[in-house]
């Protein structure tokens, strides 16, 4: 099989969110880089990250001695302090940075990033509020991911009647124009390319794609 190319991080700011960030990606194998101005947190990432260290990432000569150019990916994730996330943006795309996301606080931070032209720009609190909120809305539904282009895919519930009258009927009547690509049981994936042969369990997770609209009503035929 094909290895996927390795790439390696910068987190610049390792409070919850670039400390969240930052130790999952090294346990996922990848060479990460955290920077923070406080020593103790710097101190505690330790040995959890690649490589640490302690300076300030409003300084450009600071980033560029510990190496922060030979990075693949930058992940800014300063938060309450304004300037410093925005010189420390500045900063990972003068050193030649290809891929910089940032977290943003407010719709003038996000309009000065995108002048700055970092690659994506993150709004944590506002993304899990909504996250929160279409999980809630949406009937059955345990989980769903954003591919652009208002196209998401969604994790359902099996209810009861689905699991008796059997997936293959269940398929038939799918007109709601949304893709059923396979289910979760447990840790397991089961792919759906041959249909007629899948037998549903109590507690799979039907994954689909589609439009919000096209989910929606596939919801209602569960
Ligand atoms: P979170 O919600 O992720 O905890 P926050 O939004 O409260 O973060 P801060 O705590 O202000 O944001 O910043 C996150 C981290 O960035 C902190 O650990 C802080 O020490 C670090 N930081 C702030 N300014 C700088 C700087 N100039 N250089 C490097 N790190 C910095």
């Amino acid at each position: 099989m094909k290895k996927t190319k390795k790439r390696s991080f910068v987190v610049i700011g390792l409070g919850m969110f670039g400390g969240t960030v930052a130790p999952a990606l090294a346990q996922m194998g990848d060479d990460v880089l955290g920077v923070d101005i406080d020593e103790g947190l710097v101190r505690k990432y330790a040995n959890r990250l690649t490589h640490t260290a302690i300076l300030d990432a409003r300084d450009e000569v600071a980033l560029r001695e510990a190496g922060v150019g030979n990075f693949d990916v930058a992940i800014v994730a300063i938060g309450e302090n304004l300037e410093a996330n925005i010189l420390a943006s500045m900063n990972v795309k003068a050193l030649g940075i290809k891929e910089i996301w940032v977290k943003a606080q407010s719709l003038t931070h996000h309009k000065i990033l995108l002048r700055i032209g970092v690659t994506k720009i993150i709004h944590p609190e506002r993304d899990m509020g909504l996250q929160v909120a279409e999980t809630l809305h949406t009937p059955y539904v345990t989980d769903y991911i954003n591919l652009g282009s208002d196209q998401y895919l969604v994790s359902f519930i099996l209810q009861e009647d689905m699991l008796t009258q059997g997936l293959d009927k269940f398929v038939s009547k799918n007109d709601s124009g949304a893709c059923l690509v396979g289910a979760m049981r447990g840790d397991k994936f089961i792919d759906f390319t041959n249909i007629i042969d899948i037998t549903t369990e109590t507690g799979d997770r039907l994954l689909a794609i589609g439009t919000k609209e096209q989910l929606r009503k596939l919801s209602g035929l569960l």
